[in-house]
């Protein structure tokens, strides 16, 4: 059986016991929180149990590395969504140890698109066009770095609303220990 047929089998059954009511709640968030934070699988249970967050309660958003790459990109669209339009009113980036981004370079993925049979001939393409993929690409060397680096650009977004606590923090995917980098006042 594919993963999307169990899914969409366990699927039914979820909504035919009704299973969803214990999880229902509205699209604002209780804590007023709106949390950055990495796709890695150790964090998807254990970064909300760790920070006790149930359904309702935050806002999260996630990508690879927990990181903001452009001040006007979907990552920082999402935060100013969240803290003008769902009554956010706090701004957590929380990046991981052990992250996949750690020393990530742009030549990884690239050998491996060639490996695989993507001509390298169009990426090219896409550099002239403005885009630079290597940077694109490109992960960060310390975790800590690029999560005082997010939050900067965060704290310096001209949409940001005045007095908004911006953090930066990292987990421990092992323990859930959070490690407090940089504090709001
Ligand atoms: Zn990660």
């Amino acid at each position: 059986m594919s993963v999307l047929d169990s899914i969409l089998e366990f699927n039914e059954n979820f909504v035919e016991k009704k299973d969803y009511e214990q999880y229902q709640t509205s699209k604002f968030p209780d804590k007023k929180l709106v949390i950055l934070t990495c796709m890695d699988t150790r964090l998807l249970e254990m970064l909300p149990r760790a920070l006790n967050l149930s359904n309702g309660d935050a806002k999260i958003i996630k990508n690879a590395g927990a990181m903001i790459s452009h001040p006007f990109g979907s990552i920082m669209r999402s935060i100013i969504v969240a803290l003008y339009e769902l009554q956010a009113e706090e701004v957590a980036v929380i990046g991981h140890y052990g992250c996949g981004m750690t020393g990530l370079e742009s030549n990884s993925i690239l050998d491996k698109a060639e490996d695989r049979g993507i001509d390298l001939a169009k990426i090219e393409a896409a550099s002239y066009a403005g885009v630079d993929v290597d940077k694109w690409l490109h992960g960060f060397n310390d975790v800590e770095d690029s999560v005082k680096n997010s939050v900067d650009i965060i704290r310096r977004h001209p949409l940001l609303p005045a007095n908004t606590p911006v953090h930066g923090l990292a987990i421990s995917p092992d323990t859930g220990k959070l490690t407090v980098l940089d504090r709001a006042e």
